[in-house]
């Protein structure tokens, strides 16, 4: 399989290349130049299969760069906790994808990524920087992954101020080949960055550079693993199929790789793009113009993205038909009110409780049941552990909630990070001289 870049340069490239570079030299995402279909027999055989037997299963259609038994390994390491689907009722299930080390479904990309950059990069003489930005949860994932791994080193750059004091803890805390950059700005001011050093003559002669965040193709594949397992599950437990799945979304990876999924074969009634404040997506399709704008700060603050970076691969998948994607995607917006009490329903008709991302899926979920009279079962992806927003969860539900041992440990280190303003001369000069 090759990959291209939706810029549309013609330079097609293997998985090594599209993977250490990250993005492409014409400032393109990488997709792959089609996406395999899989067989009958292997969606038929979802159900008793283990969720890391379904990862190689689909990856392997991707990589033919990786010999298949290096591959298994790489999965092995990455993909080694679970994400188990929790049936709420006949017509809601939750699929828990907090099960990795820092308790955000991002382990998933990231941990395949590190791993397979750490594969890649294992006869090289050169250091491999690995630049980030992150709303919050990509860069406690990332970090994670990367965690002494020799001869690579991450930068994160993370917007002041904007992301929680336990997310803030996990990003800043690791040290050792782990930098952490406070940016006085935006998430998407931090994107920014990272992209302009991408192209910065002065930082691709000092560095290898490549990227982790959900414009790495090898971020992106892994995201669709759990989509296949799940469906596996609900067919097992309820004999259900084709269901909804609701993706609370922020930079549209995770949704990108449902797409992915149900193009590849997976049966599938419909995807729910779930959005807060920041409802760019959901104007898009309903008035087929896209409007970036500054991302607004929500208590479901992973998603707080106003100008979605794999919006581009969206339409890609659909070749830019609108309609096309109208049939396939609802997608509508939650308030942080809205969240809070979703918090509440959730848990006093469940005894469940979720987290603001989840939750503000659970509330467009409910907006779309209440337009279409859908009785559909969806299955919700819950992206993080209710622990790591406490503070929002403990307020709407008047309860403490368990924080897991893997998160407690950090939260006693002590913070170290880099301050700098969002103008790329001073992140240049730091970056240059820190790592
Ligand atoms: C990153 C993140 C999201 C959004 O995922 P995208 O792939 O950027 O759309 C949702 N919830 C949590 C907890 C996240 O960390």
């Amino acid at each position: 399989m090759k990959f291209f870049s939706i810029n549309g340069s013609k330079n097609i490239v293997d998985f090594r290349t599209a993977v250490l570079r990250g993005i492409a030299d014409d400032g393109g995402l990488y997709m792959p130049t089609q996406i395999p279909r899989l067989s009958p027999g292997f969606i038929e055989a979802l159900p008793s299969l283990t969720l890391q037997e379904i990862a190689l299963g689909v990856i392997s259609r991707f990589i033919d760069d990786i010999p298949k038994n290096d591959l298994q390994n790489i999965i092995e390491q990455a993909i080694n906790f679970g994400a188990p689907l929790k049936v709420l009722s006949e017509r809601l299930s939750i699929l828990e994808l907090f099960h990795g080390p820092t308790l955000a479904f991002k382990d998933f990309g990231a941990r395949f990524l590190a791993n397979a950059l750490a594969y890649f990069n294992k006869d090289e003489d050169k250091e491999l920087i690995i630049l980030v930005a992150t709303s919050g949860d990509t860069g406690s994932a990332v970090a994670n992954s990367f965690y002494k791994i020799g001869g690579i080193k991450v930068g994160l750059l993370y917007p002041s101020g904007m992301v929680s004091k336990t997310q803030e803890k996990q990003l800043t805390t690791m040290g050792k080949n782990i930098h952490a950059f406070e940016i006085e700005g935006t998430f998407d001011d931090c994107q920014c960055l990272v992209k302009k050093a991408f192209l910065d003559s002065d930082i691709k002669k000092k560095f290898n550079l490549s990227s982790a965040n959900s414009i790495n193709i090898a971020r992106l594949l892994p995201q669709s693993f759990y989509y296949f397992y799940s469906y596996g599950q609900l067919k097992k437990i309820l004999n259900q199929e084709k269901p909804i799945f609701t993706v609370p979304s922020g930079n549209f990876g995770n949704l990108t790789a449902g797409l992915i999924a149900s193009q590849m074969g997976l049966p599938v009634n419909r995807f729910i793009a779930a959005v807060n404040a920041n409802a760019i997506f959901p104007h898009y399709l309903r008035t087929g113009e896209y409007k970036p704008k500054a991302a607004i700060k929500t208590i479901s603050n992973a998603m707080d993205v106003g100008n979605p970076s794999n919006y581009a691969r969206v339409v890609a998948l659909y070749s830019n038909h609108l309609n096309r994607i109208r049939r396939n995607i609802f997608s509508d917006s939650a308030t942080d009110n809205e969240t809070l009490q979703t918090i509440q329903e959730i848990y006093a008709s469940f005894s469940y409780i979720i987290d603001p991302h989840g939750a503000v899926g659970c509330c467009v979920l409910k907006k779309y049941i209440k337009s279409t009279k859908s009785s559909v079962h969806s299955i919700v992806l819950e992206t993080a552990h209710p622990a790591k927003f406490a503070e929002s969860v403990e307020s709407a539900l008047k309860i403490k909630v368990e924080i897991p041992s893997r998160l407690a440990d950090c939260l006693g280190k002590q913070k170290r990070a880099i301050k700098i303003s969002n103008q790329f001369e001073d992140f240049k000069l730091a970056l240059l001289e820190a790592i």
